[in-house]
């Protein structure tokens, strides 16, 4: 009970300042609350700082990059503030994980938890700091030039933040699993993934797939809409001040579905490797 109400308060206190940083939206912070009381509640301190991991780096670089991307990010689904769509599709799947290892622990739990955090990671890493190309990014899918902000737009500047975002989730685990190595619970702490080579591998590997994965759905079945003023192909239900069309792609397919699919597949590799390793 104590880990609960210690959870509660610490991810409110976070919550609470990206709110006042304006990275967070109300909904936002009630999802962020959710998924880190549940993270402290049923795994503790180091699946909740792997989480922070995330959440603390990818709100700095969004924090760092807010002036430099105004235009790209005019035809964004969403923009600035994160809601609890936005939070469920990142930190969902990190939860449920969680959740299946207090149920039934197993160490493939960890690893797929590593996987889908790093995912997560890796795709905003990548959102954050592929803009910084000097070229235009292209489509995964067709190899065009896209517009910059792009749903399924790569770029080499891109696809390296995606790695570094994945590895800087797999070192955070491993530190934070170096630091309270009992977090695991005797049975499954032996047979974990807890060497920093096997948790650099195993973010690295997640981040990168995951981000891959979501470059590709991103193109290839995204729901897009289009503006009725200015006639550009928009993520966003609103644009130029009036509401959008439905242009193509998947209708259930928006932007936070594509992310959720995302981590779910970082999740996979993740723990696909760890059974290799
Ligand atoms: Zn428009």
């Amino acid at each position: 009970m104590l880990g609960w109400i210690a959870g509660a308060i610490c991810s409110g206190l976070i919550a609470w300042l990206a709110y006042r940083r304006r990275s967070l939206s109300a909904s936002g912070v009630a999802a962020a609350v959710v998924v880190g009381t549940a993270l402290v509640g049923l795994g503790s301190t180091a699946w909740f700082g792997t989480l922070l991991a995330f959440f603390v780096s990818s709100t700095a670089l969004s924090v760092w990059k807010k002036h430099r991307r105004a235009e790209a990010e005019s035809g964004y689904a969403k923009s600035g503030r994160r809601d609890a769509g936005q939070v469920a599709a990142n930190g969902g799947a990190a939860v449920l994980l969680c959740a299946a290892h207090a149920l039934g622990p197993h160490p493939l739990w960890w690893a797929a938890f590593v996987g889908a955090l790093a995912a997560a990671n890796a795709d905003t890493w990548a959102t954050e700091l592929g803009g910084l190309s000097a070229r235009p990014p292209r489509s995964v899918l067709s190899g065009r030039q896209v517009a910059p902000g792009t749903s399924g737009g790569v770029t080499a500047a891109g696809t390296a933040a995606a790695a570094c975002g994945g590895l800087f989730v797999g070192v955070a685990a491993w530190a934070l699993l170096a630091l309270w190595p009992q977090q695991l619970g005797a049975s499954v702490a032996a047979e974990a993934p807890a060497s920093l080579a096997a948790l650099a591998l195993l973010g690295l590997a997640g981040g990168l797939c995951g981000a891959f994965a979501d470059s590709l759905l991103g193109a290839w079945r995204q729901r897009m809409q289009r503006c009725r003023v200015c006639g550009r192909e928009v993520e966003a239900a609103r644009h130029c001040g009036e509401p959008t069309d439905y242009a193509r792609g998947w209708r259930w397919l928006g932007n936070d579905a594509v992310n959720a699919l995302a981590t779910l597949i970082g999740a996979g590799t993740a723990a696909l490797l760890a059974l290799a390793l």
